[in-house]
């Protein structure tokens, strides 16, 4: 087993809510929502952070944009609005070094963010 929590529920490895798959990415619900939708898409490639990524991700980062927005539709908060969101190591407040994007809705956003 991977020593990487992300890499884990990638491989099934660690059990998890799926709510997307495809070759490159999977999409499930968060352990602990902060909102009444709160998704995580997570690529299947293990990078750390958006800082790791380099021009050959330029295809997987529009992809994982692109399924967002389309889990946003299936999941009825497309109209209403919603929030995509990548926190990028320790200001941004990353918690887990596997790269990942917060998609969140069903309630009112604030900003600025906390
Ligand atoms: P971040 O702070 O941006 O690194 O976000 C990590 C997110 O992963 C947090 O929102 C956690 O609630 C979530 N999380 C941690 N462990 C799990 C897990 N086993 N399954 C689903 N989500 C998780
Ligand atoms: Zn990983």
């Amino acid at each position: 087993m991977s020593d990487c929590l992300f890499c884990n529920i990638v491989t099934k490895n660690v059990p998890s809510k799926i709510v997307y798959e495809d070759e490159t990415l999977i999409a499930i619900e968060d352990i602990n929502p902060s909102a009444p939708v709160h998704i995580l898409l997570i690529p299947k490639k293990h990078i750390a952070s958006l800082n790791d990524t380099s021009v050959d991700d330029e295809v997987l980062l529009g992809h994982m944009q692109m399924v967002a927005g389309q889990i946003a539709k299936e999941q009825n908060i497309a109209v209403d609005g919603y929030r995509l969101v990548n926190n990028c190591g320790t200001l941004g407040g990353q918690t887990v070094m596997h790269l990942h994007y917060h998609l969140l809705g069903g309630r009112e956003m604030l900003w600025p963010p906390g």
